[in-house]
């Protein structure tokens, strides 16, 4: 496995791979899976898909500061270099590349993605700016790696959708293959950021997964439920516990992320619906979500 920490070698790298496996008369397939680290199984997961699918997989780690806002948790985000590279190495990773923030930003940027519309809602509207950072940082990796196919965990839904709008807009050559959410056993959304929970945060928390599982029930089992009850009972679920503040709970078409008559019963809804969920415990903000077809098909859990 090898550590790249320079955009140049990185480049200089792939072209080598690229051009030995022409040479053989092959394209070189390459996965792509962006993370910040910290890597847990949500990450390993992608990282499997990855491994599975190409010939040659290349993990990005990068706390990228201009996803982040004044106030939030550049700082203290937790990393572990080394644990990450081991895990990285168990996953079957060719490459890693651990760009420092002089390597990815040697001046500060003049020049933004800037993904409107499905950015407005849902974490757009508490965290200003962040999906501009994201969608930069992203767009930046893939004209750095080029890959085949990139992998990204529907845990952030969002970011998914966000993403896939600039790939079409922008005639990115990738095909952006999105991940189902690896959870705890007692159905917490894995993440690094819940190492930030106290125990009783962490019990607590708990609550958002649980909520997202009986409202799937709910439209299961009752036709007649409309999707304003389902949002009303998953906010008082979520209230009813004392250290978790609301953030938001959405229900919204997707990937359009675009308003659904929430008086109807959901059976009449069409096409694919998010349930998405964020709130804080204390200064984490977690997010969670539930894909669906109100038909009754569970698309992602
Ligand atoms: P992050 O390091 O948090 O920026 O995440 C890097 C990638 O891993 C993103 O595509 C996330 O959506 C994905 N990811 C994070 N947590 C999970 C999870 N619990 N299940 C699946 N994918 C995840």
């Amino acid at each position: 496995m090898m550590v790249i920490h320079q955009v140049d070698e990185l480049r200089t790298y792939l072209k080598k791979e690229r051009f030995s496996a022409a040479k053989e008369g092959r394209e070189l397939s390459v996965g792509f899976v962006p993370t910040m680290g910290f890597l847990h199984d949500g990450h390993a997961s992608l990282l499997k898909q990855a491994r599975e699918h190409n010939d040659l997989v290349v993990l990005s780690i990068f706390v990228n500061p201009i996803q982040f806002g004044p106030g939030e948790d550049l700082d203290r985000y937790p990393r572990d270099e080394e644990r990450d590279l081991a895990l990285a190495k168990r996953e079957g990773v060719d490459v890693v590349f651990l760009p420092s923030v002089q390597e990815m930003y040697p001046n500060p940027t003049k020049t933004k993605i800037v993904v409107s519309e499905l950015t407005s809602g849902l974490c757009g509207a508490s965290r200003p700016g962040h999906f501009d950072g994201v969608t930069t940082v992203v767009g930046k990796l893939l004209h750095m790696i080029n890959p085949t196919r990139t992998y990204f965990g529907l845990k952030d839904a969002q970011q998914v959708a966000v993403i896939r709008q600039m790939v079409d807009d922008l005639n990115f050559d990738v095909e952006i293959i999105p991940c189902p959410i690896i959870r705890e056993s007692d159905g917490l959304a894995l993440s690094s950021r819940n190492v930030y929970l106290g125990a009783e945060e962490r019990e607590q928390a708990l609550i958002l997964s649980k909520s997202l599982r009986e409202a799937e029930a709910r439209i299961r089992s009752d036709r007649s439920v409309s999707l304003s009850e389902i949002r009303a009972k998953i906010t008082e679920n979520i209230n009813y516990k004392p250290l978790a503040e609301i953030d938001y709970v959405d229900i919204l078409q997707f990937p359009a992320l675009t308003p659904v008559d929430e008086s109807v019963p959901a059976t009449q809804i069409k096409g694919e619906i998010i349930i998405a969920l964020a709130v804080k415990f204390g200064k984490t903000r977690l997010i969670d979500n539930i894909l669906l077809s109100p038909e009754g098909v569970v698309i992602h859990v």
